[in-house]
């Protein structure tokens, strides 16, 4: 099974993550900027993230043989905090880098006016930039918030095909469908969305257009529920060619509206900028083996094989 997770934050999940996803099938991963669980207190504190994004990330997720993009945007929660809002207009210098395949994660977090203006801007950049965008939807409220958002994309320039509109639930997915953007469905443990709820919906609504991620970051959450839904699509009728088509095609076809999807593994090299993601020196083959107790080897990291 080859996975492609559209949305995870994997600057927030540890190289033991990394290690089971591949294991699992996941060989690529869109990471969306978002907040950090605690606010940002300026424009500074964005670039440091973006840079992380499009650098140390890549380079840590092709060490376990994942490809690894971003969507860069001023997420929906801070739009309404004056001291990040500045970061919107340096928003342009990263939407031109190659590895950046969207404009998101946008849209409504409590539906104020600050939110709409971020919106509105960011749905524009999109546009200007060639961009698809992705959409979060508020988990509070979730159909007044769809379709506030479904405004929103309706008075903008970018057209519903290049909108993916996400962590939808049995409540928005008939109206989320129905405008024509892509259909994103986050599965956690314990809330939200589960695998049994997300076969269901695929049951009733098709496959077509419609993107499973773990979304997967700093609170409780699964990296592996991709794989999850897939074992459990198959357990209940679905054939491989569904499967593919949920897990790997349509997130390619989405975010290949970018025109900048690249599925090789590349960076597989040791160091980015002089660092590494090992813990001392790597062990030298030719040595013989001290033999085990003395705690300080570092990590082993498998090879990229794709
Ligand atoms: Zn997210």
């Amino acid at each position: 099974m080859r996975i492609f997770d559209p949305h995870i934050h994997m600057t927030s999940r540890t190289t033991d993550d990394y290690e089971a996803m591949y294991a699992a099938g996941v060989r690529a991963v869109v990471e969306p900027s978002f907040w950090l669980g605690q606010p940002r207190t300026s424009p500074a504190s964005f670039r440091d993230y973006f840079d992380a994004l499009l650098g140390w990330e890549p380079f840590r997720a092709a060490q376990y043989g994942i490809a690894h993009h971003c969507t860069i945007a001023l997420n929906p929660k801070e739009a309404n905090d004056p001291r990040c809002v500045p970061i919107l207009d340096e928003l342009p210098r990263y939407l031109v880098k190659d590895n950046v395949v969207a404009v998101g994660e946008i849209g409504y977090d409590s539906m104020t006016p600050a939110e709409d203006t971020a919106l509105a801007a960011q749905l524009q950049l999109a546009a200007e930039h060639g961009l698809p965008a992705l959409v979060h939807t508020p988990h509070r409220d979730k159909l007044a918030g769809l379709r506030r958002t479904l405004d929103a994309v309706r008075e903008s320039a970018l057209p519903p095909e290049r909108v993916l509109v996400d962590h939808l639930n049995e409540t928005t997915v008939k109206e989320a469908k129905d405008s024509g953007c892509w259909l994103g469905f986050s599965v956690y443990p314990d809330t939200k969305m589960d695998e049994e709820r997300m076969v269901a919906i695929l049951r009733a609504y098709g496959t077509e257009q419609v993107l499973v991620n773990s979304a997967a970051d700093w609170g409780r959450s699964d990296p592996l529920k991709t794989r999850k839904v897939g074992d459990l699509m198959l357990a209940e009728g679905f054939d491989e060619d569904a499967v593919d088509r949920v897990l790997w095609r349509n997130p390619v076809a989405f975010y290949g509206l970018s025109g900048r999807l690249n599925l090789d593994v590349t960076g597989t090299e040791a160091t980015h900028e002089g660092n590494s993601i090992l813990r001392g020196a790597p062990k030298d083959p030719h040595e013989p083996d001290p033999g085990p107790g003395d705690g300080d080897e570092p990590a082993r990291v498998p090879v990229a094989e794709v």
